[in-house]
Order: structure tokens, then C-alpha cells, then sequence
């Protein structure tokens, strides 16, 4: 009621971009809501956001950042790389990761000064649950992925059916799933199929999480409704999914969210302008993934030969060096842009000449392309990618494949070529040109895209999943400090 004070919630979010920037956009949508958010961050990352938070406090949102500092001396970083994706040298990597386990300690700090009504921790900071069961308070994860990936995570880490094949190409049934979902051991996460350090870090993560009072997650029901009441009823966890959460974005926001943009927003618009509806097909592999110079060429030839026009993103150390896996003359033919860093992704889904989106399966992008209704080609690298590829291809039916068949380790150096041309163009001519299974594709993508809209309006799944899990948090406060753990 009006008497008692505002509800408040501390959200923590993980130092990469894909973690970030949703678990921001899901903070801000908390506080436009009337709860009182505070968003744990360290000081570089904060001013990617700062502006936007600015503008929510001045429209009267009780919203604000506690800036804590990033550790650089300690781990040997210049001052500025405090984000996974702002490395300038692949070593890095692991040095912004001590980084970020450094902020523990004042993390919790900050924590035990506010005390909270709920904490909502990044997945990656298992310790979060010690500080929430010192307070007393829930703990809710944030699990920036979909519940396709979750069930088939699941299914697969407690199952072992990649044990009973003989071959790492031999196809395996994902067990006890609403769907066949068929894997090869090549399409696992390295810490599945061996012991990684990644992989005690994820048993780590798994034990705080059944100390947590549930799950946050950016998807909507709609979307994967088997899955989303299969992970509530075989994996008995409570969930809300409250997303897409990019939709709360003001026009602003989109053009510079997440980082900086490298382009001006308004000549890329411009120049899908003079495009036809559908016609463009737009290509980023994220924040963090990376290819070398012949798979890029590979991404070229392929582009070319398909003569759809095209906006390509693309990041790292090699895009300087351009003439070296470019094609002749492929900059002077192209009927496209290429964006050398970071893109205003949603701004550039939203535009009607987009009609299709090449992905790495970041669950990010997918959802950001679902939310505006455009169709994919799935090109899955690593993390829990392949089992979204599932929900692409096979699911939602709002797809097609690449044909990607290796887990990719991220860090990983070597100088391969993972998906040739053919494969690529194949992909790319079959989603792009007109015909029955793209017409079928691309009116299922537009009724998603209907759909993610209605669902954040009042009365749709997400609204009511968000306004509920504010309900219960105001609920569980007034009934006991503690008891939720019982
Ligand atoms: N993104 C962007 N511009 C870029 C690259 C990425 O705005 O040039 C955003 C994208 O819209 C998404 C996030 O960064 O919100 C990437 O998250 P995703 O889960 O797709 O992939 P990850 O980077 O975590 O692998």
C-alpha cells in the first residue's frame, strides 16, 4: 500500500555486453514499474548507460547507478578495458575475468549496506547467494539465454546421452524433451564433453542457483510456451519471463545502446531507405565472437555470389586489414555496408527492408530479431548457441540453417575455416529468395514479432509475469525476512 516503502531491488550485472545491456534494459523496466533499482557498476561501464538513466530519473523513475571501480592495477589492464567486449589483445580475456572476480568483495559490501529487499545477480556471480542468505533476502538469477537451451542443457548434463553414441558426428536424441532434438558431441560445449575450469565454475553456478528463489529471464511464452512449462514442471525452478526487454528502449536508446555506435545511425537508416521491404540481409556474429581471415573470405564470396544487398558487422583485430581476405574488388561491387565495430542493431532489425538476420544464436539477437519479426539464418559458435539454433530451425520455425556442425571455444586461435561459401550462400539464397519456405518462414517470424509486441502491453504474458513477480517480492517481504527458504 501507499504507507509501506517502495520495494528495492539491486541488480548486478555480468561485465559483457550480451549480460549487460538486457539485464540494464530489465532493471529499467523494474523501476518504470515504481520499484526502487539500484544497478551495481563499474565505472567505464557505467557511462555507456549513464545518459539513458539520466533521462529514466528525470521522467521520475526511482532508478540509480552505484559506480564501483574496476580494478586495473590489481590485474594489470590499461585504464577503460573493463568489458569482455572492449578487449584491444586476446589476453585480456582472462584479466578483465579476475577483474571481475575481484569486484566481490565490495560488491558485497554494498550489499550488506543497503540491504535490499531482492538481489538480482548476473548467473556468473554465484556468490551472491551466500550474501542473500546472510540478509535473508531472495536471490533471483538473471540467465541470459533461452528455456530451450536451459531444458536442453539440462537434459543433456543429467542424461549424458552424448555417453551412449560412438562417434563425435553420430546424431543423439536430446531425451525427455516436448521436441526430437537431434545433437552431434561436436555441437557441445567443451565442458560437457571434458573437466574445464569454465565447467567447475558452471557446477559453482548450478549450486547457488538451487539456493536462489528462481529465475529471471528475457523471453516471452509465446514464443516456447512447451518449454517455459517444462522448465517450471520437470525442472521445478520458479521463472518469470518478462521479455523481450528491448522494447522498453526508447528511440534514443537503440542507437547507442550498449556501446557507442561506429556509424551515424541516420545514414545507415537512409541507406536501407533506398531498399526494398525484405530485401537486405543483415550479418553479426555479437560481442565477442570472432573469425580469421579465411572464414571471412569465405563470408564474402559467399555475400557476393548471392547479390542480395547486405549490412555487415564486423569486430576484431583483423577488420583493419581488409585487403588481405577481401575478394578483388568486392568493397567496389558490394551492394552493401560494412560496419567496421559496433552496429545500432535493434535500430537496423527494426527497418522493413531487413529480411533477414545471418546470427550466431546469441540469445540477444535472436530475441532482438524476433521482436521485429525478422527471419534467420543460424550459424551457432559456442556457449549454449546449438540448442537455440533448435529453437530457430526447428521450433519456431522462424529460420534455417547454416549447417554449423563444431562447438566453437571462443579463446580458441586456430585459423579455420568452420562453414565454406556454398554452405553459406546455400543458406542465404534459401531464406532471401522468394519461395513456399521462405514465404512460410518469414509470415511466422512477422506473427512472432506481432506477438512479442502484445505481450509487454498490460494484460499480455510478460506484463502480468512482471507486475506478478513484484506482487510476490512486496508479498514475501511483508510475511517474513526469511521464510522463503523453508
Ligand atoms: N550488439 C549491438 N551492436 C553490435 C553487436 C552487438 O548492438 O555491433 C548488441 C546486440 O543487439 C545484442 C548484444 O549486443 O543486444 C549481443 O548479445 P548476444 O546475446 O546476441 O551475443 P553475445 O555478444 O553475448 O555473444
Amino acid at each position: 500500500d501507499s504507507e509501506s516503502p517502495k520495494l528495492e531491488m539491486v541488480f548486478i550485472p555480468f561485465i559483457a555486453p550480451g549480460h549487460m545491456i538486457p539485464m540494464v534494459d530489465l532493471a529499467r523496466l523494474i523501476a518504470s514499474h515504481g520499484v526502487r533499482v539500484t544497478i551495481i557498476i563499474t565505472t567505464h561501464n557505467a557511462l555507456i548507460f549513464k545518459k539513458a538513466i539520466d533521462r529514466d530519473i528525470e521522467t521520475g523513475n526511482p532508478i540509480n547507478l552505484h559506480i564501483l571501480p574496476f580494478p586495473f592495477a590489481q590485474v594489470g589492464l590499461p585504464e577503460g578495458i573493463e568489458n569482455l567486449g572492449s578487449l584491444t589483445s586476446p589476453d585480456q580475456t582472462a584479466k578483465v575475468s579476475m577483474g571481475a572476480m575481484l569486484l566481490q568483495k565490495p560488491i558485497e559490501q554494498i550489499l550488506r549496506d543497503r540491504a535490499p529487499d531482492c538481489i538480482v545477480s548476473d548467473m556468473f556471480y554465484p556468490w551472491t547467494a551466500d550474501v542473500a542468505a546472510q540478509l535473508g533476502i531472495p536471490r533471483i538469477w538473471f540467465q541470459g539465454s533461452s528455456f530451450t537451451a536451459l531444458c536442453a542443457a539440462h537434459s543433456v548434463e543429467s542424461n549424458a546421452p552424448h555417453e551412449k553414441v560412438t562417434s563425435d558426428t553420430e546424431t543423439f536424441v536430446v531425451p525427455g524433451l516436448p521436441d526430437r532434438l537431434e545433437m552431434t558431441r561436436l555441437q557441445l560445449p567443451d565442458h560437457v564433453r571434458s573437466k574445464t575450469p569454465y565447467g567447475a565454475l558452471l557446477d559453482l553456478i548450478g549450486e547457488a542457483e538451487t539456493r536462489s528463489y528462481g529465475v529471471l529471464m528475457n523471453s516471452f511464452y509465446e514464443l516456447e510456451p512447451s518449454y517455459i512449462d517444462h522448465f517450471k514442471s520437470v525442472i521445478g525452478k520458479k521463472a518469470w519471463h518478462i521479455g523481450p526487454v528491448s522494447l522498453c528502449l526508447s528511440k534514443y536508446d537503440k542507437a547507442n545502446r550498449g556501446q557507442n555506435s561506429v556509424v551515424d545511425a541516420h545514414k545507415c537508416l537512409s541507406w536501407l531507405d533506398s531498399k526494398k521491404a525484405n530485401s537486405v540481409l543483415y550479418v553479426s556474429f555479437g560481442s565477442l565472437a570472432k573469425f580469421r581471415a579465411p572464414q571471412l573470405h569465405e563470408i564474402a564470396l559467399a555475400l557476393q555470389a548471392s547479390s542480395h544487398p547486405f549490412i555487415w558487422v564486423i569486430r576484431y583485430e583483423e577488420t583493419t586489414k581488409d585487403q588481405m581476405w577481401l575478394p578483388d574488388g568486392f568493397k567496389e561491387r558490394m551492394n552493401g555496408l560494412m560496419i567496421h565495430g559496433w552496429a545500432p542493431q535493434v535500430l537496423i532489425l527494426e527497418h522493413p527492408a531487413i529480411g533477414g538476420f545471418m546470427t550466431h544464436c546469441g540469445w540477444n539477437s535472436i530475441l532482438e530479431s524476433v521482436t521485429a519479426g525478422v527471419p534467420l539464418i543460424a550459424w551457432p559458435m559456442y556457449a549454449e548457441q546449438f540448442y537455440n539454433e533448435k529453437l530457430v530451425t526447428q521450433i519456431a520455425k522462424i529460420g534455417v540453417g547454416v549447417g554449423a556442425e563444431e562447438w566453437y571455444n571462443l579463446i580458441d586461435d586456430e585459423r579455420k575455416v568452420l562453414v565454406k561459401r556454398e554452405k553459406i550462400e546455400k543458406a542465404v539464397l534459401r531464406l532471401m529468395d522468394s519461395g513456399d519456405e521462405a514465404e512460410k518462414i518469414r509470415e511466422r517470424a512477422k506473427e512472432f514479432g506481432e506477438k512479442a509486441k502484445s505481450v509487454v502491453e498490460v494484460g499480455g504474458s510478460s506484463y502480468n509475469d512482471l507486475t506478478g513477480l513484484i506482487d510476490e517480492l512486496v508479498r514475501l517481504r511483508a510475511s517474513t525476512a526469511v521464510g522463503w527458504m523453508d
